[in-house]
């Protein structure tokens, strides 16, 4: 992901090397040509918009300090700026002060929720936590037993509805979880939910009667990175429909422009919390805006 952003962005700044001061002009063609880089990359375009519109100002303003020649100085704004659209800071989970931490898991089918699950879980775990995770996606057949496959390997207990009673209410599911929890000293909860290939009304209705339950400490929506614009389109939706605290990109291994992980922040409003990054359980963590700013420009 990113390669042809920082391919991109390598030659804009390859093009003021050598100048002792910036111009005008300078600053103009080098706003243009990272509007085309993050046009190129699928970033929505009221973010490419803000995005350059900071980084014109910023170059114009700020003086070429003793230690940046004009094209550092520039490199330095776009890094910044590209933390501040990322998100800031890191932002880390929040635990519930007393009881078990519920996480919910939202998004369509196919953003890798299930797989997510489990690696979140694993995460914990090696954070001396002792998570329970939770089939509530009733919806697709296979899901509930791929969450069992999941939670085998990473060693971590799954709760699901008894075998044959597929058809089960994925509320009730949820809400016994929790109980089962308290009961068994699990210290946080992570609940998957069902998600469809479109967003649909009764998908949200049945995921905002899940949060409406379980009254969750986070809700965290899944998303498939390599979808693009629509992944924008998509945590809109969801924000609308169930609502959430943070977002998880997934997939972030692909191939894809990366515009779903530059925008996400500004459209929604909401932080992203986690990177997931491969097939293989580890490849997980915390989302950190300043190192993916640093890879961008690496
Ligand atoms: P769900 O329908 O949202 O539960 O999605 P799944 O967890 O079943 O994932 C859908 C597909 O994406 C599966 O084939 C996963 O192996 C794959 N997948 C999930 N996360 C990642 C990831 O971070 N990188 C890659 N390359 N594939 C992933």
């Amino acid at each position: 992901m990113f390669a042809t952003l920082s391919d991109r962005l390598a030659d804009t700044f390859k093009n003021l090397r050598g100048k002792g001061k910036l111009s005008e002009a300078d600053i103009d063609a080098t706003a243009r040509e990272i509007r085309i880089a993050l046009l190129e990359a699928d970033v929505a375009l009221p973010v490419v918009k803000e995005f350059v519109g900071a980084v014109k100002e910023r170059a114009r303003s700020e003086e070429v300090s003793g230690a940046l020649n004009p094209a550092q100085m520039i490199i330095k704004i776009v890094h910044e700026e590209l933390v501040t659209i990322l998100g800031g800071e890191t932002r880390r989970l929040r635990y519930a002060k007393s009881g078990p931490t519920v996480i919910m898991l939202a998004g369509l089918q196919g953003a890798g929720k299930t797989t997510l699950a489990a690696k979140l879980a694993l995460w914990l775990k090696d954070q001396d936590k002792t998570p329970m995770l939770v089939a509530a996606d009733l919806q697709r057949p296979n899901a509930v037993q791929q969450l069992q496959v999941n939670g085998e390997r990473v060693g971590v207990p799954v709760f699901a509805p008894e075998p044959g009673n597929g058809t089960g209410n994925p509320v009730e599911v949820a809400r016994a979880s929790i109980e089962e929890a308290r009961r068994k000293l699990h210290d946080v909860v992570i609940i998957d939910t069902a998600g469809r290939l479109g967003v649909d009304e009764t998908l949200m209705q049945q995921a905002a009667d899940i949060r409406d339950a379980v009254q969750p400490d986070e809700v965290l929506f899944v998303v498939d990175a390599m979808i693009g614009q629509d992944a924008v389109v998509t945590a809109q939706a969801f924000l609308d429909g169930v609502g959430y605290d943070g977002v998880v990109l997934t997939k972030l291994d692909g191939d894809a422009r990366g515009g779903a992980a530059l925008s996400i922040r500004s459209i929604t409003g909401k932080p992203v919390m986690f990177a997931s990054s491969g097939e293989k359980m580890t490849d997980f963590d915390l989302f950190h805006p300043d190192r993916m700013a640093s890879r961008i420009l690496d």
